[in-house]
């Protein structure tokens, strides 16, 4: 099968979405950006072996591709419109394309994210994936945006993708029903899309949390000339992890574990009624870690000590809950 062949099976999911005229199958994509709006997107790169295993389930890496280009999006607070796919492959696998390409296009479905185009190559097993979204103009959510009194604030628990990575590799034994949970967070983490709608206007800074909650709010506290301080008791963590590690071990996953892509974000104070009206709705698991402060670096609020990704000592027993 030539380039062309497999384009023309596995990629051309169709749309009939009234904003794409042109997707797979001509030069260019074209696209109607609606007015009022600004075009929001980003690309992420996974090679196989170094940011999955070459032999995992195609589905699940298609999946986990879109999804966390997806979260980029709810960062900003933007609206998905439609992604496009660079995929170099090593060799012509039906099996493999079959999954790869039902995977993708099942979590473009769900995500209303259609595929428009793309370059197929051949090479090492290589997926970069840049997604396009729409934000009303200046409303996007920025890193820079941070103020000191700002709350801190995360929209789930932190540590299970750091955690499945350790069930993948045999280092944390779990039962079936906590195995299924994390392996869930992990190839099919969710973006908070509507969470980081509803943001606009509400938060001052975002980012999602890809690299570990203090590398992610370092980023913000960076970017806005402030530090933070977190109460690392509040910060949430699932029963999954809680029960089958002890502290050492899941403390370094929370704080530096990347993989949760729950969105980090600050809320003025002035803004803190339309925030309990968020972590009022069901829909939504918002818990406030800390607040931003002057100076730099980030540091736990119970002693004052800068806290590190890995190697914080001071921290206060806590019980298993979720
Ligand atoms: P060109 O040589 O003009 O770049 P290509 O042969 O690379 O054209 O691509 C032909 C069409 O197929 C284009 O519309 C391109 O966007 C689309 N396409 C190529 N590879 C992919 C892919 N992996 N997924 C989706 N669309 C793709
Ligand atoms: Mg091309």
């Amino acid at each position: 099968m030539d380039e062309f062949q497999i384009i023309k099976q596995y990629f051309s999911h169709g749309t009939d979405s009234s904003h794409i005229p042109v997707s797979v199958g001509d030069d260019c994509a074209v696209i109607n950006v609606p007015a009022g709006s600004q075009l929001v997107f980003s690309l992420d790169t996974l090679v196989a072996g170094v940011h999955f295993l070459a032999d995992a389930d195609p589905a699940e890496i298609a999946s986990r591709a879109l999804r966390v280009n997806l979260s980029d999006l709810a960062a900003m607070g933007a609206d998905p419109l439609c992604f496009t796919l660079g995929l170099t492959l090593p060799d012509f696998d039906a099996d493999w394309l079959e999954g790869f390409s039902k995977g993708l296009r099942e979590t473009a479905e769900e995500f209303e994210c259609p595929l428009v185009g793309g370059d197929t190559t051949r090479g090492p097993l290589t997926i970069s994936i840049q997604a396009q979204g729409t934000a009303p103009t200046g409303g996007a959510l920025l890193r820079r945006g941070a103020q000191v009194g700002d709350l801190v604030c995360i929209s789930g628990p932190l540590g299970d993708g750091a955690a499945a990575l350790a069930t993948l590799s045999g280092e944390l034994p779990v039962d079936a029903e906590d195995l299924a949970y994390l392996n869930d967070r992990f190839y099919r983490p969710m973006p908070q899309l509507s969470l980081g709608k509803k943001l606009r206007g509400i938060a001052a800074a975002a980012i999602d949390v890809s690299d570990g909650l203090l590398a992610d709010l370092g980023h913000i506290c960076q970017s806005s000339g402030v530090g933070a301080d977190i109460d690392i008791d509040r910060i949430p963590v699932s029963s999954a992890v809680l029960k089958n590690s002890p502290q050492e071990q899941w403390l370094p996953w929370v704080l530096g574990g990347g993989d949760d892509y729950q969105l980090c974000f600050t809320v003025p104070e002035e803004k803190t009624q339309a925030l309990y009206g968020l972590m009022g709705a069901d829909e939504f698991d918002i818990s406030i870690i800390g607040t931003i402060v002057e100076g730099e670096g980030i540091r736990s609020r119970h002693d004052g000590a800068l806290l590190a990704a890995s190697g914080y000592q001071h921290f206060s027993t806590r019980k298993t809950s979720s």
